[in-house]
């Protein structure tokens, strides 16, 4: 087990007590929906849903991964639910979002990886939510075949997110299903079918990354016509879980936000508490109005 390190001064998150927080959280309950902000043991969560922004998780709370930062529990996931985009998009509209996120589990089991699900529920959610846009995070379909990303491209999400996690020497340990240059491919194709859509990307740090290797993989981003990075601090959800190597200070997370900037993506967002999906709704309301 690797005990888990305390957690220096910057890092403080307030217990959620919010009236806002309660109401989402009882509206989340009510659709029968699985978020990432709780699946992930998300520090932001109060702050978050007290804004009435959450990121949903499709396609179950199972994994066929098992990545060593990740609270999800890992298995042979259920059969996908049909209803699910449906319940998704009503739950979006009723919240009231402006932006909504929606990720998913990996599903090597899937033939597709879950890409026609990831379809439909971007395609339930424009119908009912038609003011919302719709960032997706998802997962690598490694040997899925190019047909996965393209089906997922043809529902048009306004944001196309997938995270490297972490700089490629550490994938062994990890990220050990993944492959780096896959992932990286994944994002270079979906700009190559559709050059509208905004694509993402982000890492954690205080793996034991150099700023060197970070420095390579943002050009590595940047060749891939990657718009928005975003880099935030691991957490180490449990003792089972990879150990925190070191807390990056809020002046490193400055200086990775100016080199960022300086190589060319529209939107960079480097803090310790930075998640991928952190502020995704006002950053990407504030591009929109620039
Ligand atoms: Fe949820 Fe993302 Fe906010 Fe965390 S940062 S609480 S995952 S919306
Ligand atoms: Fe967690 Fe995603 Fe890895 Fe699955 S693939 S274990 S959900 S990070």
């Amino acid at each position: 087990d690797n005990p888990i390190q305390r957690k220096p001064a910057w890092i403080r998150v307030k217990a959620p007590t919010h009236p806002v927080y309660v109401e989402t959280k009882a509206l989340i309950r009510e659709k029968g929906l699985v978020t990432v902000c709780e699946e992930a043991a998300c520090p932001n969560i109060g702050e978050c849903w007290s804004k009435r922004h959450a990121t949903m998780m499709i396609m179950g709370d199972v994994c066929t991964r098992a990545c060593s930062f990740c609270n999800v529990a890992t298995g042979i996931p259920k059969p996908l639910d049909a209803t699910e985009p449906q319940r998704v998009a009503e739950a979006v509209a009723a919240m009231g979002l402006r932006h909504v996120v929606i990720t998913s589990v990996d599903r090597d089991d899937l033939a597709d990886g879950g890409a026609a699900h990831f379809a439909a529920t971007i395609r339930a959610i424009r119908a009912a939510a038609p003011g919302t846009t719709i960032e997706v995070l998802t997962p690598d379909f490694l040997r899925k075949g190019d047909g996965a990303i393209e089906t997922v491209v043809a529902a048009r999400p306004d944001v196309f997110n997938h995270n490297l996690e972490t700089v490629p020497r550490l994938y062994p340990t990890i990220r050990p299903g993944a492959r780096y240059f896959v992932s990286l491919r994944l994002l270079a194709r979906v700009k190559e079918l559709d050059p509208s859509i905004f694509t993402k990307s982000g890492l954690m740090v205080g793996l034991g990354e150099e700023r060197i290797e970070l420095i390579q993989v943002m050009d590595d981003l940047r060749a891939a016509e990657v718009d928005f990075l975003t880099l935030g601090q691991y957490l180490q959800p449990t003792v089972k879980h990879a150990a925190v190597a070191r807390f990056v200070t809020p002046e490193e997370f400055a200086d990775y936000a100016a080199l960022a900037r300086g190589k060319g993506f529209l939107m960079v967002a480097a803090s310790p508490l930075t998640r991928s999906s952190y502020h995704a709704d006002s950053d990407f309301e504030a591009l929109r109005a620039a």
